[in-house]
């Protein structure tokens, strides 16, 4: 009897000890439902077949089959690149073109591809650029190299991938001329107080060729040839691709499409 009531007291105290352990747990460790977020629950988005293809959310700016949502940046003219056999070459007589459309922040893919058969050194060999946010018809504006650099030495921060006169990529990721080369960027446009002054820089994120080659960079201004880049007030911006004067054969492009993202 007494070994009885022994056993039962044990069990009683290690019911209790046992109670009071998760009820000292519940009080001491926080809840995780506490830190889940529900809502608002994100857009649903199709992906394209492949990364490359543009999402169900994006704007198609070329696909291979006309230019109708480009202008000439000099006078808002239809854009007269050459578009053949799915890809758009550039016209060096005819000058710089940009989107019809204006854009703040973005995610915006392009394809490019130098002549297999390019001549030329330095910053005269394919070269063009992606200016992110045209602010005038020349090269006025925030320009991401368009170059064959590979091997063909420049200043690095001229090369492909650099942010022109600014920073240069944290790699050199070209493929060589003749093969198609890939840009996948995010923008974070700059922002203006009412008076013009700037209330936050721009900053890039750029993949070529899927490898990481502007990690957030900060802007210093816009991209200029010649002397300190500055920044100048501007809300919305066309995004616009190079002319380049160089006597080099003209580069083409390829499967551009952008996701505004304000
Ligand atoms: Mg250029």
């Amino acid at each position: 009897m007494k070994r009885r009531i022994a056993v039962a007291l044990a069990l009683f105290v290690y019911a209790a000890t046992d109670q009071s352990t998760t009820w000292a747990q519940a009080v001491t460790s926080p809840d995780p439902k506490a830190t889940e977020q529900w809502e608002p629950v994100p857009e649903v988005v199709t992906p394209g077949k492949h990364d490359d293809a543009p999402p169900s959310d994006a704007v198609v700016l070329f696909d291979g089959r006309d230019l109708a949502p480009w202008e000439t940046s000099k006078d808002h003219s239809p854009a007269r690149w050459k578009v053949h056999d799915g890809v758009v070459t550039v016209d060096k007589a005819a000058g710089n073109i940009q989107t019809r459309q204006r854009f703040k922040n973005y995610q915006l893919h392009l394809e490019w591809q130098v002549p297999k058969d390019i001549t030329g050194e330095g910053q005269a060999r394919g070269n063009s650029g992606v200016f992110l946010a045209s602010t005038g018809p020349g090269d006025e504006g925030y320009e991401i190299q368009i170059l064959d650099s590979w091997k063909n030495k420049t200043y690095v921060n001229g090369q492909a991938a650099s942010v022109y006169k600014q920073t240069p990529p944290l790699v050199n990721a070209m493929r060589p001329p003749g093969e198609w080369q890939t840009y996948d960027v995010i923008w974070t446009a700059p922002t203006f107080a009412a008076d013009g002054t700037l209330k936050s820089p721009a900053y890039v994120t750029l993949i070529h060729n899927g490898v990481l080659v502007q990690n957030h960079t900060q802007l210093t201004g816009e991209t200029v040839y010649i002397g300190k880049p500055k920044y100048a007030p501007y809300a919305e911006a066309a995004i616009k691709l190079q002319a380049h004067s160089d006597p080099s054969k003209p580069i083409s492009f390829r499967n551009i499409w952008v996701r505004p993202l304000d």
